[in-house]
């Protein structure tokens, strides 16, 4: 009705936000106030959106909610994945500082399995919620793949974000994971990608270009990003795969071109090289951004029960999130794989919920007794 009346597009996101920044500008947001407090306990373990959103659910009815963080602010990628430029911090914290002064403890700079074990964690709270995300880096292969120079994304993204947030970051100062002034090679063609050479354009990189080893429109990261990133400067080169790097400290990267094949099972082109077009491109910072991948969180955990899939991503219901261990839930892109957001909240939510009922359920049973 709006856009019929001449007025244009209606940007949905730009309403949601100004209704939220009123509501909480206005004090319209208020702290969870449980009508009762009840004394079951959870324990979870990722300070994520799925954790934080579990967390508002279960404390929303008087559950004593604790949440370990191996990270020393909580938001997970919220805080320290996703760049400013395209999440205000702010929103994040005001919403962790809402949960604490709401009675969610929040234990920071605690990893679970080094700093406490998955099974004191288990031993004291009544259920545990794994929202522990995912964060092992695929890594490349071939010549020179090691050398100085050559970073993971999500290290770089993060000390982008704790310089944000004004903390001192030594990586940064001495130029490991800071772009000013380099000829920065960004490897994939993902989100995190964008986000990399979003940043690395911020920083005041010489050149920025952006590697994939299929072209534009087979790539899996969102057309509008590629074009924002696009008009910032960065130079998208499309069909190039990796092949070596020349240099320690890295000085360019040895490119293989490619060209798309037959469908493969997915129905997308493989990507094959083309013999003899080899090329360099010169480059004193490059940037790993070929996607994550769960921990090895059994063997990590010293937990061969808990149930992981092919992927080693958890197992666990839908819905519900409930793994086969008694009272461990899971939720988030530890069950999903690298996802987004809103799925991390959905899950949450979801596994808030089947926590709840099963609280209910023991609680009838004790009292038939
Ligand atoms: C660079 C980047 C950009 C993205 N941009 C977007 C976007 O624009 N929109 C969107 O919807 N999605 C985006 N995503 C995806 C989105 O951030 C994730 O899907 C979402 O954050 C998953 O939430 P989660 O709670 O499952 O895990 P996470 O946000 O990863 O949080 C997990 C938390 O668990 C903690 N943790 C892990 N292991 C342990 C342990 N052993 N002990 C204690 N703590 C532990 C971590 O420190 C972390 O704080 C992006 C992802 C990346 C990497």
């Amino acid at each position: 009705m709006i856009e019929q009346s001449g007025h244009g597009t209606v940007t949905i996101g730009s309403v949601e936000k100004y209704i939220t920044d009123t509501a909480w500008d206005r004090g319209w947001v208020k702290d969870i106030a449980p009508a009762r407090e009840r004394t079951e306990s959870v324990g979870i373990i990722g300070a994520g959106p799925a954790g934080l959103a579990a967390a508002d659910v279960l404390r929303r009815q008087g559950v004593q909610v604790t949440i370990y963080d191996r990270h020393d602010r909580a938001g997970g990628l919220l805080t320290y994945g996703i760049p400013g430029f395209k999440l205000e911090k702010d929103v994040v914290m005001r919403r962790v500082e809402q949960l604490e002064r709401s009675g969610v403890k929040f234990v920071m700079n605690c990893n679970i399995g080094t700093d406490l074990s998955f099974q004191a964690l288990r031993g004291q709270h009544d259920a545990v919620l794994i929202a522990t995300g995912v964060y092992k880096t695929r890594e490349l292969s071939g010549p020179g793949a090691g050398a100085q120079g050559i970073v993971r994304a999500l290290d770089y993204l993060t000390a982008s974000n704790k310089v944000g947030f004004g903390d001192e970051v030594a990586e940064y100062e001495d130029g490991t994971l800071n772009a000013k002034g380099k000829k920065v090679v960004v490897i994939g063609g993902g989100d995190t990608a964008m986000d990399c050479v979003r940043t690395a354009i911020r920083q005041g990189a010489t050149s920025v270009k952006c590697l994939y080893r299929r072209d534009r429109s087979n790539m899996p990261g969102s057309q509008r990003e590629v074009a924002n990133a696009e008009e910032e400067g960065v130079k998208f080169v499309w069909l190039t795969n990796p092949k070596g790097f020349k240099g320690d400290p890295v000085s360019g990267v040895v490119i293989q071109r490619m060209r798309l094949g037959d469908p493969d099972a997915s129905g997308r082109q493989s990507p094959e090289p083309i013999e003899g077009a080899d090329y360099t491109e010169d480059a004193d910072l490059v940037v790993k951004a070929l996607g994550f991948e769960p921990e090895d969180l059994p063997e990590a955990w010293a937990e061969p029960d808990l149930p992981v899939t092919r992927w080693g991503t958890v197992e666990a219901a839908f819905n519900t999130g409930a793994t086969r261990l008694a009272d461990v839930y899971a939720a988030g892109d530890i069950v999903r794989g690298a996802s987004l957001v809103v799925w991390a909240i959905k899950d949450g939510r979801d596994a808030a919920a089947a926590i709840l009922k099963s609280f209910a359920a023991q609680a009838a049973e004790v009292a038939a007794e």
